[in-house]
């Protein structure tokens, strides 16, 4: 294990950011690089604990606990104690095939289940598990690994986001002929358009992209499958397909005054900002330059936004919830090994307070209506307070707040309150069921109806997380292997 003592004798050092006044000025990531010695200080913390709450990986109270694609964390928090940093390496590229993603955006369900939580500020398992991968670049130890023997089956996987990358990395690895098409101009799915480059640098990916290249895995680029290639063309062309499409159908606010201009979808704003970014481009007409800007929405891709606003210049920016504010400590049914369900200042939220000198976060609220400007365009919002109260049946329920409204001036209103499910003309296209809002495909064998056609990651799961679409992404590549070779030698997990 780490330092025997370590739990007891050395605290919890928290990642190093930029100065949010200063970061807002640029779009570089928002977290410093750490030390080694700060970094062996915090795996000295880990008490090696027999049974590891930290990679359990499992669903509690609807939240996920621990790693789902159960990072062998104590190994390596030892290693990196004792300098080990290569060992190290080889310990979390066993469970994990992109660390660099989940080292930077990884909301951590680990942290939240680590048994030094109980007392104490959790283990710093992300930071470690970055600085472990960065070291790994660094150091020039991860070269590609090119297989030694090739079989002759060809997969297609649909979609290049986390879930279709892991799937592609583990099928080349068994020496298929993997084939990645993506209707984008570049690859890496919500990676590359949806998480802003201050949280995850593109550079990142687009490295990540170009190694799996190395390796043999074929991108085809700004083709949408069903559209400019159809689903019996790929499916004449290949011996398995994968649908890793993603759930990008938004979630959307039909409210009076919804059309309009100035009112936008979090996704085509997110998407917008990086592609001038990435293009130089500063002067998409998409922008928040000068402009008061509502978020509507309390999640993180709405805290995405308001972060993308504050670097376009934004000359106010709030964002609103329907939800109440989270407690600051662990409510009485939310106890240790669930994910925390607590109040915290996202790196967003930090940099709107140091410009605005407040959280800009309005809680337990509803938009109502959008008012026009007269001219087809914006000039506010029109809210309710709400009130979430619990009916005769125990069930939470909201209820408008009398003499609670209000009127909120805007020029830009950005749309972030979830998706729902993938998007319909590719299904229709394979002729694949739907469960709900998701691909029907059972976890495990991820077989679709469609003889050879499988699903995973967003599109299969619903709206998730980076570690979950790794998780799939794996997973569907061991039932893909079996189906093709009868058998397979991939690594797999039992995830509950
Ligand atoms: C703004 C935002 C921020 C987020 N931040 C985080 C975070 O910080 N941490 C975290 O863990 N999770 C985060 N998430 C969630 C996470 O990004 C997703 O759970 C994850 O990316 C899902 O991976 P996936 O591979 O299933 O699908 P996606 O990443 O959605 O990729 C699907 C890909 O399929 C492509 N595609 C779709 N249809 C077709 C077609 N017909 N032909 C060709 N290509 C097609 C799409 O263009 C897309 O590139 C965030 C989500 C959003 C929206
Ligand atoms: S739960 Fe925490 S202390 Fe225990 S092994 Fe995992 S990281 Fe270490």
């Amino acid at each position: 294990m780490g330092k025997a003592t370590g739990f007891m004798e050395i605290k919890r050092e928290q990642a190093i950011e930029r100065d949010p006044t200063d970061r807002i000025k640029d779009w570089k990531e928002y977290s410093a690089p750490f030390s080694d010695e700060m970094m062996q200080r915090q795996g000295a913390r880990c008490m090696d604990c027999a049974t590891p709450f930290c990679h359990i990986g499992m669903e509690i109270e609807g939240a996920t606990s621990g790693c789902p694609i159960h990072n062998l964390i104590p190994e390596w928090n030892d290693l990196v104690y004792k300098g080990k940093w290569k060992e190290a390496l080889a310990r979390l590229m066993k469970t994990n095939n992109f660390p660099e993603f989940t080292g930077r955006v990884c909301p951590a369900p680990c942290e939240g289940s680590c048994t030094v939580a109980i007392a104490d500020p959790a283990v710093a398992i992300k930071n470690i598990e970055r600085a472990i991968i960065d070291k790994g670049f660094e150091m020039g130890w991860i070269t590609p690994k090119i297989p030694q023997t090739r079989t002759k089956k060809t997969v297609a996987i649909i979609g290049s986001g986390p879930a279709g990358l892991a799937a592609a990395d583990q099928l080349n690895q068994a020496g298929h002929h993997v084939t990645v098409y993506e209707r984008s101009d570049r690859a890496g799915g919500l990676l590359m358009y949806g998480i802003p480059n201050m949280k995850l640098d593109k550079d990142v990916v687009t490295r990540r992209i170009k190694l799996l290249e190395k390796e043999g895995v074929t991108f085809i680029l700004n083709t949408e499958v069903g559209s400019d290639i159809s689903a019996e063309e790929i499916r004449a062309a290949f011996d398995s397909v994968i649908l890793c499409t993603g759930s990008q159908k938004a979630r959307d606010l039909p409210i009076p005054g919804r059309e309009y201009q100035g009112v936008h979808l979090a996704m085509d704003y997110l998407t917008q900002a990086t592609k001038s970014l990435l293009t130089n481009n500063p002067n998409s007409s998409l922008t928040a330059k000068d402009k008061d800007v509502i978020v509507i929405g309390g999640g993180d891709t709405g805290a995405d936004c308001v972060a993308t606003a504050l670097r376009q210049g934004a000359k106010s920016v709030n964002q609103f919830a329907i939800n109440p504010q989270l407690p600051i400590k662990r409510a009485d049914d939310n106890q240790w090994p669930a994910y925390p369900k607590v109040f915290s200042l996202e790196y967003a939220h930090k940099e709107a307070k140091e410009k605005y000198g407040k959280d800009i976060r309005e809680h337990a609220i509803q938009t109502k209506a959008f008012i026009t400007d007269g001219k087809d365009g914006l000039q506010a919002l029109y809210t309710v307070k709400m009130a979430k109260t619990r009916d005769q049946n125990g069930q939470f329920v909201y209820q408008e707040v009398p003499n609670s409204e209000d009127v909120w001036p805007a020029q830009l209103v950005i749309i972030a309150i979830g998706f729902e499910g993938p998007e319909q003309p590719l299904l229709e296209a394979f002729g694949v069921k739907q469960e709900g809002k998701r691909i029907a495909a059972q976890y495990g064998d991820f077989k679709t109806n469609v003889e050879g056609v499988f699903a995973a990651g967003d599109a299969r799961r619903g709206q998730s997380l980076i570690v979950w679409a790794i998780n799939e992404g794996r997973e569907v590549a061991c039932a893909v292997d079996h189906y093709l070779m009868g058998k397979t030698t991939l690594p797999t997990v039992q995830a509950v």
